[in-house]
């Protein structure tokens, strides 16, 4: 669905009968740093040019009426009487996030909020987030409320965790909400410190998904949780000052390997390294190195790959050929696991060219059409101006 500001203000006016305002947020890639999240650990991600638009007017009668243009689907709440009820449809993700402002303490008159996005659903870009912090700027910008970054990126993973109840870190929210283009966002998860680190304009960032998602991904999500957070105990237990994964280091790790399984004793292991990865791509974005960064790029894949034991033959297979290419610094698996997508680092002259190739080999090994979207870092969540031409 093509997102145009004007058509989204007129339907607004079309089906409400009022002016809107009107809000956007954008989608997200992890550039490197991951499942170091939910352990208080570094994260590396970047806003890409999809976009969720909020568009939001008032009304009398105490209800919050979304509509999304996506589902072509209208649905209403009581806002004095909302409880927490999830239905699995998407109105719980708007519905969620007025559940959280209001948990918060923050009053909300009657609203319509009309959505409408751009960004591929459940493809592992965030559309969740998107959605949620376009709807939390438009209930907030309905209210006359401003809130700080921290807070809005709090409340909106609120609404994800506790009303739709899906299990995620701050990174989506906090980057779809405080993304700044042309930079990557170094985030610590734990203490929410960011880094806005400068990302050249010679280089673009590829998103291949790989159109498969193993059956085994949600129990073996689960399950990689289970192990982290065991070894995670045992290392707090023996060692003095380790509140999170975050504060070990691999001397800790080693002192606890008789303690606890392999697998435990492995997922530590990645995420130990993958926080250190982090700091290294930092300093190789500081020193404009993309050779150095995309190196890291493949060590974390590796690390995915076989210490974490999250990735699978098609996505190694991509990351295989992306790497045969000249114009590619780096390339690995990005986000949960277990299939979805990889993320590229290319020279921008030679991006056309590499989403060429890899579609045409990927489809000659496995006989999948990968679907790959060529992005630049672009700007977190805005209110767009009223007037003005198609944004
Ligand atoms: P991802 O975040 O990777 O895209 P999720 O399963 O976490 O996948 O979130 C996707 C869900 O978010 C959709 O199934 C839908 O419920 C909701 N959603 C996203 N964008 C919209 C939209 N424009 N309108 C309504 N719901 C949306
Ligand atoms: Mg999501």
């Amino acid at each position: 669905m093509k997102v145009e500001k004007e058509r989204a203000l007129q339907e607004h006016r079309l089906r409400f009968g009022h002016e809107g305002r009107i809000y956007a947020a954008p989608a997200r890639v992890n550039l490197i740093g991951e499942h170091t999240d939910y352990t208080g650990g570094l994260v590396m991600p970047m806003a890409i040019d999809f976009k969720t638009v909020a568009v939001v007017s008032g009304r009398q009668d105490g209800l919050a009426v979304f509509y999304s243009a996506n589902y072509e689907e209208e649905v209403s709440f009581e806002i004095a009487s909302l409880s927490r009820a999830a239905s699995g449809r998407w109105s719980d993700y708007p519905a969620g996030v007025l559940w959280s402002l209001l948990e918060a303490g923050i009053s909300m008159a009657g609203c319509n909020v009309s959505l409408m996005g751009d960004v591929p659903l459940g493809a592992g870009l965030s559309s969740s987030a998107s959605v949620e912090v376009a709807t939390a700027m438009a209930l907030l910008g309905h209210s006359g409320i401003e809130l700080p970054l921290e807070k809005v990126a709090t409340l909106c993973r609120r609404a994800e965790n506790e009303y739709v109840g899906a299990k995620s870190g701050i990174m989506d929210q906090f980057v779809v909400a405080g993304a700044v283009a042309h930079r990557a966002m170094l985030l610590d998860c734990r203490s929410l410190a960011f880094e806005l680190l400068p990302l050249p304009d010679q280089v673009r960032v590829v998103i291949c998904n790989s159109m498969v998602k193993h059956a085994v991904a949600t129990g073996e999500y689960g399950n990689r949780r289970d192990e982290v957070e065991v070894g995670q105990d045992i290392l707090r237990r023996e060692r003095p000052g380790i509140e999170l994964l975050r504060d070990a280091t691999l001397e800790d790790l080693e002192v606890c390997k008789g303690k606890m399984t392999e697998e435990s004793f492995a997922r530590c292991r990645h995420i130990i390294t993958e926080n250190g990865r982090v700091l290294d791509a930092r300093k190789a974005l500081l020193d404009g190195d993309m050779g150095k960064f995309g190196e890291l790029m493949v060590l974390a894949h590796e690390s995915m790959r076989d210490d974490f034991a999250a990735s699978c033959p098609e996505i190694d297979g991509l990351v295989r050929i992306a790497m045969q290419q000249p114009e590619c610094f780096g390339a690995r698996i990005t986000g949960g696991g277990f299939g979805g997508c990889t993320v590229n680092v290319v020279r921008a002259d030679g991006a056309e060219r590499f989403v060429e190739t890899l579609k045409r080999e990927y489809s000659t090994s496995t006989g999948i059409q990968a679907e790959c979207f060529v992005c630049a870092p672009s700007d977190g969540a805005l209110e767009l101006a009223a007037k003005g031409g198609v944004s």
